[in-house]
């Protein structure tokens, strides 16, 4: 354990806002990775910037982190901290007059969801069923459906490389399928700000239970994963033609290509980052030889595999 570290990450974060060699299979949906040195859960926005300035002052490395739900972490773990941004930095206002919603990066985009529809605001039911944080979403531009993060946002406040807060407006975000400026740039979002037009509650929540339905019957969701494992090829679905290369079900150790959806890699049960890695490079081969298209993984690797 890094002693001197700690103690200067005790100066910024309590005692319970700091884990020492914490599983991160614990912070991941795909219930996979070792352990992260340090993760920190920051809960303002000058305990994450102070937390940034500690970690480059001593040469730390860090990886920020939102729910872990397209991540893969390596099965040694990660040398470094982890800042992890979650509910605690997750406050939401609602300008109701301007139908305008500001809220900080760790809030989940179900919660999020809920709370924009209790206010009878529509344009946000589609990132209900997606399981990341806010800052996470915004990240990757996720989207599902009907809708994606770069339809309702306005601005985003980030941290930039060298500490200094910005105010990004959409425009300046570039927002395209699952790119951003943010990933460019390596900035990290703390809060975002979007706006949406006035609807019904009912037809909102029953939308909301709608796509949730699909996901469940489309989707494996009983099994650990990341979600899609690949982006959408141009002109092409992922998992169709994972299933036309005849990989359904095919398996690397606990590691499996959904039966339910093609497009998931799922954990079956204690699977290893290795085999998840070993999958995908089989699959990606495979599609390949079979169909000449690359597919290119969704998925963010992490650490030391
Ligand atoms: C069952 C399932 C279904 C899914 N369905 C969808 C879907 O329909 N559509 C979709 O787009 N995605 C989907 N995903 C993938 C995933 O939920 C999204 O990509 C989500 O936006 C990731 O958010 P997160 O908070 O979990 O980010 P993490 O997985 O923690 O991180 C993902 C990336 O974002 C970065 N990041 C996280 N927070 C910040 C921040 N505050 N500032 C800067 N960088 C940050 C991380 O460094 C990392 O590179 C699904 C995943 C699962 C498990």
């Amino acid at each position: 354990m890094n002693e001197a570290f700690y103690q200067k990450l005790k100066t910024i974060l309590n005692d319970k806002q700091i884990m020492i060699e914490e599983p991160l299979a614990r912070h991941t949906t795909f219930e996979i990775g070792g352990p992260a040195q340090f993760l920190v859960l920051p809960e303002s926005i000058s305990q994450v910037t102070a937390a940034i300035k500690l970690c480059r002052e001593e040469n730390m490395p860090y990886y920020i982190m939102g729910n872990g739900s397209n991540l893969l972490v390596g099965d040694k773990g990660y040398r470094g901290t982890i800042i992890k941004l979650s509910q605690a930095f997750g406050k939401i206002s609602v300008d109701e007059r301007q139908y305008i919603v500001r809220a900080q990066a760790g809030i989940l985009l179900s919660r999020l969801a809920a709370e924009i529809a209790e206010y009878s605001l529509t344009g946000f039911e589609f990132a209900a069923g997606i399981p990341g944080t806010l800052g996470g979403a915004v990240t990757m531009n996720a989207g599902a459906y009907d809708g994606d993060i770069s339809q309702s946002i306005l601005k985003a406040v980030v941290l930039d490389q060298e500490g200094s807060i910005l105010r990004l407006t959409k425009e300046e975000l570039k927002m395209g399928y699952r790119t951003t400026a943010i990933q460019d740039n390596h900035y990290i979002v703390l809060e975002a700000a979007f706006g949406f037009k006035p609807g019904s509650k009912e037809e909102i929540i029953s939308k909301i239970n709608d796509l949730n339905a699909r996901r469940r019957e489309k989707q494996p969701l009983e099994y650990p994963s990341a979600g899609s494992t690949f982006k959408r090829p141009v002109g092409y679905y992922a998992g169709k033609l994972i299933m036309d290369s005849g990989l359904r079900g095919y398996q690397v150790g606990n590691a499996q290509v959904s039966e339910k959806h093609c497009g998931f890699v799922i954990n079956k049960g204690g699977a290893t980052a290795g085999e998840v890695i070993a999958l995908i490079s089989y699959i990606i081969e495979t599609v390949n030889h079979k169909f000449g298209v690359v597919l290119e993984p969704e998925v963010k690797l992490l650490g030391d595999f």
